[in-house]
């Protein structure tokens, strides 16, 4: 039997369809809600429907539709937190229909709004002699966009005052970057000079290695406290040290933003001790995802700058807007609400030690997966929140500081010797299977250089429970053991296991825009460029 290399799902729907009207819609471009006979409704499925449909049949459309996702809970691909409790949910929904950006509207909304940018400026530890300035974005990926282009505005000003040429910068960070920041380089112009990482590094940035790629063109480095390849933080306090020595070496005086997307909101309450964010003296600006372990749900980021020196005035726009004087520096103009309240609700909830807790669980969470991942012999870990800084550490301590930093994260691998003893077992298998019992665990390749390894991924947030762990780890086993059985279908028929992804194509730019993605077995990370 010849197989057709694809079958386009929609004609052959559009084919097997009895329909009356076939001529006047083309059948397969349609969809149709099914409930009782009286709420069906049909509408086209890529042109807006000259007729709507009832509210109930839209809704029931949709949510069907819906069912086909994932589980948020189960989804431990993602630092995008899920869960609310059912008050912080009802404040949200009050205020859902609020935009931010009207502050003259919803005076107590902006006033949360700078509350909030107080709290967050404090647990930064901003200087008291500074006056530190903020805002709320969508995510950090708009807070780094706004921090990386202070960083721009600044040195292109100093350049200019110098009588030199401002029209070739860049921009230093690891190659373990999140894709914010090279989106950041490309959009705005700034070339990326990204620092080779390494696996014995934890693939991350070494602040040492950082220095060969700065010259008198670099408007700053970008520190990701928090890489989201393995959870590890790069070293804040040694990068600023070491930029003091290139100071007085070269004169050069190259400030840090710290990518804190997921840092910011775990190291204050995790490693109240770890010196990381404005207590070290080259940290200009901060952001952080609200929408991470902020604990709210998408989508929020604030951007702080420990004083309003480092925001330069142009990029400021003071708007004289229904009789009110109001100042913005973000890239988007509206904004909603509800995530604001959603994080002062937090604030006020949990405080500090709320906070803490939640940080702590998550960690203790993130050292028993771990513990249960080596001591099966199957897996390899990366990540190593896990590891006691000291022998004489009590193993049995919740404190956070007794291992070794890092966000909640378990990143790991299928372990040599299973490798060895299974060699047909392919690692992105393991992700394919725990789908079909409704995880979300991802496996990706490591960054450049570092590429040909391949990792696998949990974040483990506040709603990845001890009872959770434990049957995702027998789930775990089951898999790896199942494809290790003589005889295993997938195994001997070497399967290809890809997740189908039905309509991956509308909407998306044309494939070959991609390089000739697709089908090719080049190995990539999280993002690449296309
Ligand atoms: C998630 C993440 C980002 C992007 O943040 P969004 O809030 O999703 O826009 C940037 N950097 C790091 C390190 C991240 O983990």
């Amino acid at each position: 039997m010849v197989l057709s290399r694809h079958i386009n799902p929609e004609s052959v729907i559009a084919q097997c369809k009895e329909h009356a009207h076939k001529k006047d819609h083309p059948v397969h471009t349609r969809i149709s809600s099914y409930r009782r006979d009286e709420d069906a409704a049909q509408v086209p499925k890529y042109t807006i429907p000259k007729e709507g449909i009832p509210s109930r049949s839209a809704y029931q459309l949709l949510h069907d539709e819906t069912q086909l996702d994932g589980n948020p809970t189960l989804n431990l691909a993602s630092f995008v937190h899920t869960w609310m409790p059912p008050e912080a949910e009802k404040l949200f929904i009050e205020n859902i229909n609020k935009n931010i950006v009207d502050l003259d509207e919803y005076p107590a909304a902006a006033s949360v709004h700078n509350r909030c940018i107080s709290i967050i400026a404090d647990l930064w530890k901003a200087p008291k002699d500074c006056k530190p300035v903020g805002t709320a974005t969508a995510g950090s990926s708009e807070a780094i966009m706004l921090g990386g282009l202070a960083l721009k505005k600044r040195w292109q000003e100093a350049r200019k005052v110098a009588g030199k040429d401002s029209s070739k910068p860049n921009i230093v960070f690891g190659a373990n970057a999140q894709v914010a920041l090279e989106k950041f380089a490309r959009y705005f112009e700034v070339e990326s000079r990204l620092v080779p990482v390494k696996a014995s590094n934890g693939f991350i940035m070494e602040p040492h290695d950082a220095l060969e790629y700065i010259d008198e063109n670099t408007i700053g480095v970008m520190v990701i406290l928090g890489s989201t390849y393995t959870g590890h933080f790069e070293n804040v306090q040694l990068m600023s040290t070491l930029l003091d020595e290139l100071q007085d070496r070269t004169g050069l005086d190259i400030r840090i933003h710290v990518d804190g997307a997921s840092g910011g909101f775990t190291a204050p309450f995790a490693y109240p001790n770890l010196k990381w964010s404005f207590e070290v003296p080259r940290v200009v600006s901060i952001n952080t995802s609200g929408h991470k372990f902020g604990l709210v749900y998408p989508g929020l980021g604030w951007v702080i700058w420990r004083d309003e020196a480092y925001l330069h005035k142009d990029l400021i726009f003071e708007l004289h807007y229904l009789g009110n004087t109001e100042y913005t520096f973000t890239l988007n103009f509206s904004k909603p609400a509800a995530p604001v309240m959603a994080q002062m609700f937090n604030f006020l909830n949990l405080g500090f030690d709320g906070y803490r807790r939640i940080a702590v669980k998550d960690l203790r969470n993130t050292r028993l997966l771990s513990r249960a991942l080596e001591a099966s012999s199957y897996f390899s870990v990366f990540s190593e929140v896990h590891i006691p800084i000291s022998h004489a550490v009590d193993t049995d301590s919740d404190d956070p500081e007794g291992y070794r930093r890092g966000l909640p994260v378990v990143s790991f691998r299928l372990s040599d010797e299973y490798k060895q003893e299974n060699p047909q077992v392919q690692q992105s298998w393991v992700q394919t299977m725990l789908r079909t019992k409704g995880w979300i665990v991802p496996n990706y390749n490591a960054p450049k250089n570092e590429e040909n390894t391949e990792i696998l991924r949990v974040v483990v947030r506040e709603s990845l429970s001890e009872d959770l762990i434990e049957r995702l780890v027998t789930d775990l086993l089951e898999i790896v053991e199942g494809l290790a059985t003589p005889g295993n279908v997938l195994v001997t028929t070497g399967v290809s296991l890809n997740i189908h992804q039905p309509d991956r194509e509308h909407g998306r730019p044309d494939k070959s825009n991609f390089g000739g993605a697709g089908e090719e077995k080049e190995p990539v990370g999280f993002s690449r460029p296309c």
